[in-house]
């Protein structure tokens, strides 16, 4: 077997083992029980919005997904960023209904949004548990 040949074999491997890992991340996806935050999470989550986003949504930043009063619009949506079972309040974070849809079905849309997800993230623990 020479160089080319072993490296093909390398490539043809790696392609069944991604396929592995996604049909088992899909399986384990379908067994796992979906966990909705609690009302004390989804609180933390919308202050968040309402204290550093004005009122929009921290994924594109383009809607509006709180109201004049600080309460989540029918637009909004409590994404779970690793897995629907996963409901800490790190674990989530509050999006416009379209940024929700692409973050489930697109990967590279997700990918693309990691930052903004982290930097969410470091705000919503700032503001509970102030520097000062
Ligand atoms: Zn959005």
């Amino acid at each position: 077997m020479d160089e080319s040949e072993i490296q093909e074999l390398f490539k043809r491997l790696e392609l069944k083992i991604d396929a592995g890992f996604t049909e088992i991340l899909d399986r384990i996806d379908a067994i796992e029980r979906r966990r909705g935050p609690s009302p004390k999470t989804k609180e933390q989550l919308v202050r968040t919005i309402r204290d550093f986003y004005g009122y929009r949504c921290p994924c594109c930043e383009n809607v509006d997904i709180l109201d004049n009063r600080g309460s989540p619009l029918a637009t909004a949506e409590y994404d779970h960023w690793f897995s629907k079972s996963k409901n800490h309040p790190h674990q989530m974070w509050i999006v416009c209904k379209a940024c929700n849809g692409q973050l489930e079905t697109d990967e590279g849309f997700k990918r693309r949004s990691e930052t903004r997800f982290k930097s969410f993230q470091e705000r919503r623990m700032q503001q509970n548990h102030p520097l000062l």
